[in-house]
């Protein structure tokens, strides 16, 4: 599909960007396994897509220009029609999956976790998993392979592994369905029979996803107590940190009435990326935005001091911090944070807008050390016979951050490893 479109990755730029952005503590093999190896898993799916007669489409927005953090133009997605919408429907891929390989045979076994690993000598040869009549052991006839996902739901682990998203767990701020089934079991059955974590702390998913998702970075942002604290204009990670330290791990974006006028040339400027672009229907944008004033996240007012009011701000604060945000706008120099002077867009006739923002955990991408192959490492370096991790139980693809810079790198990262083990284990 990217060929058809003309769409191309630039590999080495990608990569230097994945190895920076995960501050040079991925493994490097692994990244370079997945940039090679993700053409033929996509391909694999979509001809899936094809024969279930399902619509793909591949990712195109603002964020694939942008100077802020340019995406790699290489996200597909798959839409069904649901409700008589054409919408994003990532049921289907494992609903496709699940029928073939029942197709072929596959038996699937439901609500019976794994608790432990069965070992033979220090080859693992089977799992032992709890079910309604019992504890059952299985023999693997080949392999046993961890994909339990990762550890956020449990906040034990996260606050021992990464600590940065522990307040997040903490305060319900986590935001991964079904609740309660990314426990870390498959870590810790890993561990148990001599697995290798890598260097701490894990990475984390984390974005500004906690009320209103909508967070251009051209538009000033305020805490609680009524100041800016970073330049917005930032990548979609990076607004997330800095949210994460406010009170609440929360905090307001400011918009005026002109918002819209500003936000598409924020766009032509190369501004960008997720809960930046996204809203260049300008109805479409307003009723989003009504909807989260309905729901009590966002706030319209006449006024600045007003607005503040509503917002359980400092109104006298407030005043203040968006005369001097307005004033570097006019004056074209951010003198507190240095935002590009082309994302310096106002916030100063009324009606005002202010959308609550706050930080949220997604997922904790990583966790045991493997070789290319997924094969799980103990902690000399060799492998653990019998045992494989795919998803986000596998350990350093990521580290340090999440690159967004490919869209869907972590879907994407899930079907490329899954899909190399499976031709691996079959041939
Ligand atoms: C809100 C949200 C939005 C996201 N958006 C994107 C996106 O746009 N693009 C992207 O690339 N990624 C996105 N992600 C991240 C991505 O969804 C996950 O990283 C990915 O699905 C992880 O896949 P996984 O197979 O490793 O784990 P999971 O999808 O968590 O699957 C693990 C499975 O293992 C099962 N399990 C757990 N323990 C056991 C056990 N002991 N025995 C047996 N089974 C067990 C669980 O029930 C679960 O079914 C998003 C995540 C969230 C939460």
């Amino acid at each position: 599909m990217m060929e058809q479109q003309d769409s191309t990755v630039d590999k080495a730029f990608a990569q230097e960007e994945w190895n920076r952005t995960c501050g040079n503590r991925a493994n490097e093999k692994l990244v370079t396994k997945f940039m090679d190896a993700s053409p033929d898993a996509i391909n694999w799916v979509l001809d899936k897509a094809d024969a279930n007669g399902a619509l793909t489409v591949l990712s195109g927005n603002h964020a694939i220009k942008s100077k802020t953090y340019p995406e790699a133009q290489c996200a597909h997605m798959v839409l069904s029609m649901i409700d008589g919408v054409m919408q994003p429907d990532i049921n289907a891929v494992g609903n496709w999956m699940r029928a073939d390989a029942e197709a072929r045979g596959t038996e699937f076994i439901f609500s019976s976790p794994a608790v432990q690993l069965v070992q033979d000598g220090a080859k693992v040869v089977g799992a032992i998993c709890e079910t309604e009549e019992g504890y059952v052991r299985y023999s693997a006839s080949k392999a046993v392979v961890l994909a339990t996902g990762d550890i956020g739901g449990n906040l034990d682990m996260v606050e021992a592994y990464a600590p940065i998203a522990a307040p997040l767990v903490e305060n319900g701020r986590n935001i991964y369905f079904p609740i309660g089934a990314n426990t870390g079991d498959g870590l810790k059955m890993g561990l148990w029979v001599g697995a290798q974590l890598p260097n701490l702390p894990l990475p984390t998913m984390m974005h500004p996803q906690q009320y209103c998702q909508m967070s251009p970075g051209c538009f000033p942002a305020v805490n609680y107590e009524g100041e800016r604290f970073f330049n917005e204009g930032i990548w979609m990670q990076g607004r997330t940190l800095n949210i994460m330290k406010q009170t609440d791990y929360s905090c307001y974006w400011i918009l005026d009435s002109n918002w819209h006028d500003y936000y598409l040339e924020s766009l032509e400027a190369g501004g960008g990326g997720v809960f930046w672009d996204g809203f260049e229907d300008k109805d479409a944008a307003m009723g989003q935005i009504q909807g989260y004033i309905d729901s009590k996240i966002a706030w319209q007012a006449d006024t600045l001091e007003d607005l503040a009011t509503a917002m359980d701000v400092d109104p006298a604060t407030f005043r203040g911090t968006m005369d001097r945000y307005n004033g570097f706008c006019a004056a074209g120099e951010d003198a507190d944070f240095r935002k590009p002077v082309e994302q310096l867009k106002p916030a100063k006739d009324g009606p005002f807008i202010g959308l609550k923002v706050g930080a949220s955990l997604l997922t904790v991408p990583g966790s045991l050390k493997v070789n290319v192959d997924s094969q799980v490492l103990n902690k000399d370096g060799g492998v653990i016979e019998g045992l494989y991790a795919v998803g986000n139980v596998q350990g350093e693809l990521f580290a340090n951050d999440y690159p967004l810079y490919i869209v869907g790198c972590s879907h994407g990262r899930c079907m490329t490893f899954g899909y190399e083990l499976g031709k691996y284990l079959k041939a």
